[in-house]
């Protein structure tokens, strides 16, 4: 073969040919490779636009919720407040540290028990009182008005000291004041409260209505009374056994003996009401004879504390 032959343009002919068909064919090969893997990937974007489109529905419904359920919590909370408001007395606001220290316990009874009680001191008449218990070593419950000469501030620290109980009565014992309304009582009864802990450091739980929980004067609030007491933590007291030594003219001590037992009678279990007011000095002479018979019966004696069951008129004992 040499330049210029016919079998060589020829050949040259056939090359032409050959590259003028192969290159378009090999473009067109990798063209299509290139096509294949650019489609393979817009088929993975379009994966992943899905899938973010998804974690983005996802996190708007999430904030969607979230909003609704803050706006409900809001709501649920302004109903509570409305109600508050609307079923709360402001009383409950008053005197916010007028509390028993624990809340209410659990109470139980034990039946051969008797509570003395003693109402309206402390006086003179309550140095006899606590030589006679100290003699006969008997623990009792002392229900104290607003005393506040050093003596009766005095008396108060020995009841302490000598393990007996000392309880709230009211501070001014005046029946028409404190039973006036509900304000009216928790400012009275707040203030022997204070009396009572500043003086003996010892916070009162248990107490006792001037009068009884239901008397003649407060008829219209006992209720009220009771509810806001019980809330404060604080543990009522009334009797189911008295010596009816609350008299302007003093019984003998025969007498306030007799009216004990009289009204002790078919008891299984006795708070008994007594005073050592001031003028209380046969309580005092007659309180050995009553602790002597109590114990013959067979009777043992304990003071109350806040998880003694109460006696309360108006409810089943
Ligand atoms: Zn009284």
């Amino acid at each position: 073969m040499y330049f210029g032959s016919v079998r060589f343009f020829k050949n040259l002919i056939l090359l032409c040919v050959l590259v003028l068909i192969l290159v378009p064919l090999a473009l067109n090969v990798y063209q299509h490779h290139e096509l294949a893997s650019a489609q393979e990937q817009i088929v993975q974007l379009e994966a992943e636009v899905e899938q973010t489109r998804q974690q983005l529905d996802e996190v708007v419904q999430q904030a969607v919720e979230a909003e609704a359920m803050a706006a409900a919590a809001e709501v649920v909370e302004a109903v509570a407040q409305a109600r508050f408001s609307a079923e709360t007395p402001a009383y409950q606001e008053l005197y916010p540290d007028f509390y028993a220290p624990q809340p209410l316990a659990e109470q139980s009874q034990e039946s051969g028990v008797i509570y003395l009680t003693f109402d309206d001191g402390p006086t003179k008449n309550t140095d006899r009182i606590l030589e006679v218990l100290a003699e006969k070593d008997v623990k009792a419950t002392f229900f104290v008005t607003g005393h506040t000469d050093g003596a009766s501030l005095e008396r108060m620290r020995e009841i302490v000291a000598q393990g007996h109980t000392l309880g709230m009565h009211s501070f001014m014992h005046d029946y028409a004041v404190i039973y006036d309304s509900v304000e009216a009582f928790l400012d009275d009864m707040y203030q022997v409260f204070v009396l009572i802990r500043e003086t003996t450091g010892e916070t009162p739980t248990v107490f006792r209505f001037p009068g009884g929980s239901i008397n003649s004067y407060n008829s219209g609030i006992y209720q009220e009374l009771m509810a806001e007491m019980l809330r404060r933590g604080f543990v009522p007291y009334d009797w189911n056994i008295s010596a009816q030594d609350a008299t302007s003219k003093p019984l003998a001590a025969e007498e306030i003996v007799e009216n004990v037992f009289a009204s002790a009678a078919g008891k299984e279990r006795g708070i008994v009401l007594m005073h050592d007011g001031s003028s209380n000095e046969s309580t005092a002479e007659a309180l050995g004879t009553i602790i002597e018979r109590f114990q013959e019966m067979g009777f043992r004696f304990d003071r109350i504390q806040p998880d003694t069951k109460p006696i309360l008129f108006g409810y089943l004992e």
